[in-house]
């Protein structure tokens, strides 16, 4: 960790304009020194005492402390102490106490902001700089009094905007767009309203432009599908400023980032209402990004589903067995067995028929419909089943386990109706082209899978960009192999399942512990998918393909 300790803190610096790059620290550091020398010796401080110390009590993740996130409160602490430091006033040595609260304030912040489902943002440090100002008040002084602030004028102030547009433009260039764009925006109305463009219209500014470029980078698709959210949170922001900086209610105590918080929060509450639960969720936001990054770059988008998907629909998981008759070994069902026993073939009918019947009866989720979604959006390219239900219907779905509704030839392959009776417990069905046993069509226990639906997959899965991976535990060896046939061209997999993987994990995979009923719904609805109006699709029981 003592390796690493340079990085979070330069981290902890970047944090406060939304980046995690270390370069960009160093970018911040800079803007910060011309425009107050002081502060950028706060803002080192704290991060320094703020990442020190999260090292030494360790009660955030590693991940997390890596990233600077135990660091950037104290930092932006330091920042706002700055004034005091440039004074060389004996009241400096008060800096340790307020950052000891901030530090200390931290976690329990954070576990109650979690409780609500909110990121505790920078009020650790809003409150400490609050209890600051507030202390100084009492003494009769100004925290905010400050000496040797901008030592090159205008150019100063230049160089910042510089310096921190190129961090913010690295970390996400739309985004800083969209703030820019709202930004000058409010600043002009501000300046048209009060009269000034410099005074009221830049802390307007100064409120807006973390607050539109937080909420896009921490709710990506905010920009562009949740186009008015940046608006109203620019409102939320200015009405803040206006009620608590102009009319100083607690004197010297200015909002500080209350504008930022509170506007945040706001967007927070209104993307869950819209996209449901997670939508929150930082994992949803990585998942996002990287289906659009696929999408930009004309990158197929994969899906590959197994058993856990159709059990909100009731229907049992096909491959663990659990619909088969268990007074009969579990071997006669075997595709060997099929080919040689009369009693195999009429147990094996018997329980794909049951099987058959609760799939008939069986609506599509949730997920399903979702799926659907996307695939008409064309976020979608295709699926991968191991299900053999066909509540993912028929469009592009390959389903590598077979069709319950369909019955074929083991001979020549052909295909007819499922038989209208249960006309195989009283003799053998055959092909009526070459006499071949007629089997249903899954694949059995031993059976090969349809190379044509095989070959079929893997196609679709070489050269995708992202392979989504929803509910399955990734047992078999066939969907081992589509896995690594997707690693092996790059792409980003996304696990939708819950609990364990059977498959190796790395770091640059996004792995999302939740129900596929609840995460494809959202993640469809923060693509901009509006969820169909259609209950059930109808197209979902077209006639079988025919492969001969
Ligand atoms: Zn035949």
């Amino acid at each position: 960790m003592v390796r690493d300790l340079p990085i979070a803190v330069l981290r902890s610096l970047s944090q406060i304009a939304f980046s995690e790059r270390t370069g960009s620290g160093v970018l911040i550091l800079a803007a910060i020194t011309v425009m107050a020398p002081w502060s950028a010796v706060g803002a080192i401080i704290g991060a320094l005492s703020g990442t020190l110390s999260g090292m030494a009590l360790s009660r955030s993740p590693k991940a997390s402390w890596r990233q600077g996130l135990d660091g950037v409160n104290p930092a932006i602490l330091g920042l706002i102490w700055g004034g005091v430091l440039s004074r060389g006033d004996p009241k400096a040595a008060l800096f340790v106490f307020a950052l000891l609260g901030c530090i200390a304030l931290e976690h329990p912040m954070r576990s109650l902001a979690l409780r609500w489902k909110m990121p505790v943002l920078s009020l650790p440090a809003l409150l400490a700089g609050w209890a600051s100002s507030i202390t100084f008040q009492i003494f009769d002084d100004n925290l905010w009094l400050c000496f040797a602030s901008m030592p090159f004028g205008i150019w100063s102030s230049v160089t910042a905007i510089v310096l921190v547009a190129a961090v913010v433009f690295q970390q996400d260039r739309g985004a800083a767009i969209v703030s820019a764009f709202y930004t000058a925006i409010s600043a002009l109305a501000a300046g048209w309203l009060t009269g000034e463009i410099v005074g009221p219209a830049s802390l307007w500014a100064f409120s807006v432009a973390p607050t539109v470029m937080g909420i896009c980078l921490l709710i990506p698709t905010a920009r562009k599908q949740l186009w008015p959210l940046p608006l109203l949170t620019s409102i939320v922001a200015i009405l803040v400023w206006t009620f608590l900086g102009l009319s100083q209610p607690i004197g010297y105590a200015p909002p500080f980032m209350l504008p930022l918080i509170v506007s945040m929060w706001a967007a927070y509450f209104a993307v869950r209402s819209y996209a449901g639960e997670l939508a929150t969720n930082p994992l949803m936001a990585e998942a996002v990004r990287a289906l659009a990054t696929a999408k930009a770059q004309g990158r197929k988008i994969v899906a590959l589903t197994g058993a856990g998907i159709s059990m909100p629909s009731g229907i049992p998981d096909y491959v663990s067995s659990t619909w088969l008759d268990p007074n009969i070994p579990v071997e006669e069902y075997s595709y060997s067995r099929f080919k040689v026993s009369r009693a195999a073939r009429t147990a094996y009918w018997d329980a794909c028929n049951r099987f058959r019947g609760l799939a008939t009866e069986a609506k599509p989720n949730a997920a399903h419909r979702a799926m659907n979604d996307m695939m008409e959006m064309g976020w979608l390219s295709g699926i991968v089943t191991q299900n053999v239900d066909g509540l993912h219907g028929r469009k592009n779905t390959f389903e590598i386990h077979g069709d319950i509704s369909a019955v074929r030839c083991i001979d020549c392959g052909a295909t007819t109706p499922w038989p209208e009776r249960a006309t195989w417990q009283d003799k053998d069905l055959t092909c009526e082209h070459c006499g071949g046993h007629l089997k249903p069509g899954v694949v059995a226990i031993g059976e090969d899978t349809d190379q044509v639906i095989w070959e079929e997959a893997r196609e679709i899965v070489e050269g995708c960009g992202v392979l989504l991976v929803i509910a399955t535990r990734m047992t078999m060896s066939t969907v081992a192999i589509l896995l690594s046939l997707a690693k092996q061209a790059d792409a980003r997999i996304i696990f939708i399942t819950k609990g364990d993987i059977y498959q190796t994990v790395l770091e640059s995979d996004i792995v999302m512990p939740f129900a596929a009923e609840y995460t494809i719904p959202t993640l469809s609805r923060l693509l901009g998918i509006s969820p169909s109006s259609i209950e059930g699709d109808n197209s979902l029981k077209p006639p079988t393909r025919i492969h001969q």
